[in-house]
């Protein structure tokens, strides 16, 4: 370690526990203090953020980067620098790679790859598939913190699980102390649907709504927590987009279930007119909903019921995707929303629904570390944590145009054009500037394999050193 200082100075700080005018010292790789404008001096580098926002780098538990396998689509590099791109410090991804990671020799392989390629941290989700039953617990000790089921189908060498294999599973993970994560929807519903859309000649994009009503996803979600609670295994249950299944989700959690829930952007974002305006790139998993939907999931995610914001970023060419417009099931389902993510719930939260920055840091950053046992390394700016940190202009107006901003392989964006107050500025991962002013600055590489076996994820907070 050289003991290289830099002073964020002259920012209004925004942490999961409040927000203030602070300067922020960061040693090396480390949060030293965080101490009144002009009170900490000797850096080496001072970084301007007078008038911007200072918050911990968000944490995305949630990206597909079809790496290996697909990597026409993205790969770890270029997924890392949206990501870094978007204040995203640490990205967990999934394991629906090619093959599909259901065995502890290929998540061995796949961390060997992607470590060599990412400019963020990241941590990779294990399987919970019947193929990877038998593996759970060498995964576990190959770095998987948490293990991704599928309720409906998905993919054929990724099967999705009975009820009985879904809670033989659960027991597994129980004994190891992880998490389950959930994909959940009615195999047996959605499939009916897709056959009576079919039946009736339907392919226009509202049929892949009538495909998968609401109630499907919710039905599911009922069932997991049940199941969970059977098992006594912590579950998240992934992409909600529907309230009531947040209701659910906020029942169990009253109910003293350790149970969690995530939300992507577009569900927050988007409804039903965007899915007939989008066509194929508003096709995502579970759909759209309708706006009166969208407006009451909302009353989740500002009552801190919905933990963590989440891309769900799944890369598509356009060569895959234009083929929905004829028939809407033809396109591959997944939004490419890395980059936006974060920008844009927090331009929406902010400006326009009365969430403070507290909690949005929270939502975006503090509970997913919470989750994944990563806190207080990271998502948080205390002495001691990892310096993992975004900046972000609040007042300055930009438009979502992916072909001139994306990093991403296939620069498309279901929010082109949308217009936000929320621009990253700055995004820092261990002290490091990885992205400023529109260029990634970081190698690939750089960032950080974060394993369930490692020690520093769960390490206390150290005794800050002195400032000065
Ligand atoms: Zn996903």
């Amino acid at each position: 370690m050289s003991g290289k200082r830099t002073l964020v100075a002259g920012g209004t700080v925004a942490t999961d526990h409040g927000v203030f005018p602070a300067d922020v010292l960061i040693e090396d790789e480390r949060i030293v203090s965080v101490a009144d404008w002009g009170a900490l001096n000797g850096a080496d580098e001072v970084i301007d953020a007078t008038g911007l926002v200072v918050m911990p780098g968000a944490i995305d538990p949630h990206a597909h980067f079809e790496d290996p396998g697909h990597t026409e689509r993205e790969d770890f590099t270029t997924g890392t620098m949206s990501a870094a791109a978007g204040g995203i410090t640490t990205v967990i991804e999934h394991p629906l790679t090619y093959p599909p990671v259901t065995s502890a020799q290929l998540y061995r392989e796949k961390r060997q790859m992607a470590k060599e390629k990412v400019v963020v941290d990241f941590g990779l989700w294990g399987a919970l598939t019947p193929p990877s039953l038998p593996e759970i617990r060498d995964q576990w000790r190959e770095g998987a913190i948490g293990f991704k089921a599928f309720m409906p189908f998905s993919e054929p060498a990724y099967p999705h699980v009975t009820d009985a294999e879904f809670l033989a599973g659960m027991r597994e993970v129980e004994a190891i102390g992880g998490l389950v994560l959930v994909h959940a929807e009615n195999d047996s519903l959605l499939q009916a649907g897709l056959a009576r859309m079919e039946a009736e000649g339907r392919h226009d994009p509202m049929a892949h709504h009538e495909s998968r009503p609401p109630f499907i996803e919710e039905e599911a979600v009922h069932r997991a927590l049940f199941l969970a609670a059977e098992a006594g295994v912590r579950i998240q249950i992934v992409h909600v987009s529907s309230p009531v299944s947040a209701e659910l989700v906020r029942r169990a959690k009253d109910e003293g279930q350790p149970a969690s829930m995530e939300i992507c952007p577009h569900h927050l974002l988007l409804d039903l007119d965007d899915l007939v305006r989008l066509g194929p790139y508003g096709r995502c998993a579970p759909a759209l909903r309708d706006r009166a939907l969208v407006e009451r999931l909302w009353d989740y995610v500002l009552d801190g019921t919905a933990d963590s914001l989440v891309s769900d970023h799944c890369a598509y060419t356009l060569e895959e995707k234009e083929p929905g417009w004829d028939d809407i099931f033809a396109a591959p389902l997944g939004c490419q929303v890395m980059q936006e993510t974060v920008p844009l719930v927090l331009d929406e939260a902010f400006h326009r629904r009365g969430m403070q920055l507290d909690a949005f840091v929270r939502f975006s950053s503090t509970n997913a570390a919470k989750i994944v046992g990563l806190y207080p390394r990271k998502g948080s700016l205390l002495p001691g944590s990892d310096a993992d940190v975004a900046i972000y202009d609040l007042d300055t107006e930009w438009e979502v145009d992916a072909k001139a901003q994306q990093f991403s392989k296939n620069p498309w964006s279901p929010f082109d054009g949308r217009r936000v107050r929320a621009k990253v500025v700055r995004t820092l991962v261990r002290g490091e500037t990885v992205y400023a002013d529109g260029e990634i600055l970081a190698q690939p590489g750089s960032g950080l394999f974060l394993s369930s076996q490692d020690d520093r994820s769960r390490r206390a907070v150290k005794k800050p050193a002195a400032a000065g």
